[in-house]
C-alpha cells in the first residue's frame, strides 16, 4: 500500500469507464443543476462539476435562481425537472438560503434523479444495503479504501463527524456487509468527551469535521491509516488554501497511509457525482 492515498488514479479510472459509458448512450445524458444566489466555494465547486461534465460527454444545464427565490417556486422548478424526459439527474447546491428547508428539497427530488443520494429513499435503500445512489462523499471514502485494498475487516474505525451528508450515510456504508465494509466503528462528535482518547485507538480515522488541522500527531496511533474529509479553506493574508482535518504535517510519519487535502476524498466525490448521472440514466431506462 502507498503512504500518500492519493485521489488522481482512482479519479482518471472513474471517468475513463464513465467517458466510455456515456459515449455508448443513445441520447445526450443530462444533469440539471440549481444553485441560488452566487456562493464563491458553490461556484467553484459548480465550475469544477461543468469542466468534467465536458470532459465525459455529459450535458449540463444552470438554473440560476436568486437567493430570494422561494421553497414554492424552488420545488415547482424541481417538479417540472423531475418529469422531463430529457433531464436524467436533478442537483440543487448548497448551500441553501436560510428560509429554505434542505430535507424539504432532498425529498422533492425524484429518487431515480437523486445523484446527491439525499432523498430519504436513497438513504434508507442504502441502510438496507440495496442498490442505490449513494452520496458520493461517503461514497467516495469506500471508493478509496477498495481502491487502495484496505480491509476493514477486525479493524477498529473511528468515525469523527456525524452529519447527515458524510458522516451518517458514511457509517453505514462502513458496517454494511459487503467489502469494504463489516467495520466496527466508534462515532465521535462535538458531544464526544475525550476525543483523543479514541482517535488514539483508531486502526483507521476517518475524519469529517470541518475543523482545520484539528487532529495531531499525539491524537494517533503508530500505524493508523487516515481518511480526511475535511476541506477547510484557510485564509492568510492574500493567501487562501485549503487543508483537512488532520494536520499532514505531524500525522503522516506516525500514519501507515494517509489522504492528502487537497487530492484525496475531494478529487473522488465529483467523479462519483458524475457517476451517478450515468446511474440515474440507467435506472430510468429499466
Ligand atoms: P458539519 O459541520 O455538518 O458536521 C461536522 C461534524 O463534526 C458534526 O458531527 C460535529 O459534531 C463534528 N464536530 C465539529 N467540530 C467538532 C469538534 N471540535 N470536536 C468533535 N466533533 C466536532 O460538516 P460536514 O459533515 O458537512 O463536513 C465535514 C467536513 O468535510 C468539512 O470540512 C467539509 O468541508 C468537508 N466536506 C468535504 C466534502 C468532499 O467532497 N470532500 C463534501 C462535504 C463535506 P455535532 O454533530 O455534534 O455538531
Amino acid at each position: 500500500m502507498e503512504k500518500e492515498l492519493r485521489a488522481k488514479p482512482l479519479v482518471k479510472a472513474i471517468y475513463e469507464e464513465l467517458k466510455d459509458n456515456i459515449s455508448k448512450a443513445e441520447e445526450e445524458i443530462r444533469i440539471s443543476v440549481i444553485i441560488l444566489g452566487e456562493d464563491p466555494a458553490a461556484e467553484f465547486y459548480l465550475n469544477n462539476i461543468e469542466k468534467n461534465c465536458s470532459k465525459t460527454g455529459i450535458g449540463i444545464v444552470i438554473k440560476r435562481l436568486s437567493t430570494e427565490t422561494t421553497q414554492d417556486v424552488l420545488l415547482h422548478l424541481i417538479r417540472e425537472l423531475n418529469e422531463d424526459p430529457h433531464t436524467h439527474a436533478v442537483m440543487v447546491q448548497k448551500p441553501l438560503p436560510a428560509h429554505i428547508n434542505d430535507n424539504a428539497i432532498a425529498a422533492a427530488i425524484k429518487p431515480e434523479k437523486d445523484i446527491d443520494g439525499f432523498n430519504p429513499v436513497n438513504l434508507g435503500k442504502l441502510m438496507i444495503e440495496a442498490e442505490s445512489l449513494l452520496p458520493s462523499t461517503p461514497a467516495a471514502v469506500i471508493e478509496m479504501l477498495r481502491f487502495y485494498n484496505i480491509e476493514l475487516k477486525g479493524k477498529h474505525t473511528v468515525l469523527c463527524g456525524r452529519s447527515h451528508i458524510v458522516g451518517k450515510p458514511l457509517l453505514n456504508l462502513l458496517i454494511n456487509k459487503q467489502e469494504p465494509g463489516n467495520a466496527t466503528v466508534t462515532v465521535c462528535h462535538s458531544r464526544t468527551a475525550d476525543l483523543a482518547k479514541y482517535t488514539r485507538e483508531a486502526d483507521v480515522l476517518i475524519t469529517a469535521l470541518g475543523q482545520a488541522r484539528f487532529i495531531k500527531g499525539d491524537m494517533i496511533k503508530e500505524g493508523v491509516i487516515i481518511l480526511d474529509v475535511g476541506t477547510n479553506e484557510v485564509v492568510e493574508g492574500d493567501k487562501r488554501y485549503y487543508v483537512g482535518d488532520v494536520d499532514y504535517e505531524e500525522c503522516f510519519d506516525k500514519s501507515a497511509a494517509i489522504t492528502p487535502v487537497p487530492g484525496g476524498i475531494g478529487s473522488v466525490t465529483t467523479a462519483l457525482l458524475l457517476r451517478n448521472v450515468w446511474y440515474a440514466y440507467k435506472q430510468q431506462q429499466k
